[in-house]
């Protein structure tokens, strides 16, 4: 078993992405600059916002974290949206999901200008990523892909099983590694919740994605001898044993399956640091205008 260290390798890219953004202040006077927004007080929107933000000073960005109580109507939200898309002075704009119920996240994902949409949420981003052209990522599955390309995985020809469906994660995923482009060249089968046989489906895999947000969901029994493992999940449950109060765990049982894979991504210390490094190096490109 070999870890995909998430770690190490978001360290480094991290380092690579710091010289290009002092490369870029000393090119433009500026520093490429992320707005997100936050509405209302979800626990783990606020520590995802939070890690975003960090993230950026320490790589030398420019952030502003802009946060709505849950009152906020659409139509101030749309407007606010729009008001972002027109400085000239904000690189790229994220809306924290989930959103109240009151508010529609697909009228929110399509009114961020997609040329500041580096969640790679919006159509235009979605479409042209389909079509293997230039264009935002959605930040979980660019950060798998950095993560395998690292490790100079040839994914080329494998059998490749994404477990979950969701706009954010499985479905690009799935789209991701059936392109023609390395990491890629899959053969992909996409399941979810109304899959007849998800363990018989997963058995088949050469490499796994589980991004079902369900602890230890992936058990030893569904996982082939030599898979490569990417365990997605982030599964949080209260512990009086950690500072924060709480513990992670991941959709695949690691303890079972580690032996059995040949890579395998540890929770936490894996995708979900990866993550960080795909939403930073859009923004980076989108500050340089290297995508539109
Ligand atoms: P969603 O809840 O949006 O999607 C979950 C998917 O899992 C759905 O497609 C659902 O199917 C499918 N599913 C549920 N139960 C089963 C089952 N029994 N068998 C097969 N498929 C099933 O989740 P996300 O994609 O947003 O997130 C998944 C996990 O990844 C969560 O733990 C989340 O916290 C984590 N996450 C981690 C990130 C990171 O940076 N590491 C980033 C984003 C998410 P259906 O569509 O039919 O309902």
């Amino acid at each position: 078993m070999n870890l995909l260290d998430g770690k190490l390798v978001s360290a480094k890219i991290k380092e690579d992405i710091k010289q290009e953004a002092a490369a870029f202040l000393a090119e433009t006077g500026r520093k490429p600059h992320l707005v997100a927004i936050l509405v209302g007080n979800d626990g783990a929107s606020e520590t995802y916002v939070a890690s975003k933000m960090r993230n950026c000073e320490l790589v030398g960005f420019e952030s502003t974290n802009i946060h709505f109580d849950t009152s906020i109507s659409e139509g101030e939200l749309l407007a606010k949206i729009n008001e972002l898309n027109a400085d000239g002075g904000v690189d790229g704009l994220i809306v924290q999901l989930p959103l109240p119920k009151h508010i529609d996240p697909e009228r929110v994902t399509e009114a961020i200008d997609y040329r500041k949409d580096v969640d790679g949420f919006h159509p235009v981003n979605l479409g042209r990523m389909q079509r293997n052209l230039p264009c935002f990522i959605p930040a979980t599955p660019y950060g798998i892909l950095l993560m395998l390309a690292h490790y100079g995985i040839d994914t080329s020809g494998m059998h490749a099983v994404v477990v979950g469906r969701s706009n954010i994660v499985g479905s690009p995923m799935s789209i991701l590694l059936a392109r023609n482009s390395n990491p890629g060249n899959c053969t992909v089968t996409l399941t979810h919740s109304r899959t007849r046989n998800v363990k018989e489906e997963v058995l088949r895999a050469d490499i796994i994605v589980a991004a079902i947000g369900k602890k230890h969901f992936i058990t030893a029994d569904m996982v082939k001898e030599g898979a490569i493992v990417i365990d997605v999940g982030i599964n949080r449950e209260m512990s009086d044993r950690t500072k924060s109060g709480y513990k992670l765990y991941g959709d695949v049982d690691f303890e079972q399956v580690a032996p059995k894979s040949s890579w395998i991504t540890p929770v936490p210390g894996g995708v979900g640091l990866m993550t960080i490094v795909g939403l930073l190096k859009n923004t980076l490109e989108a500050a340089k205008g290297s995508i539109y």
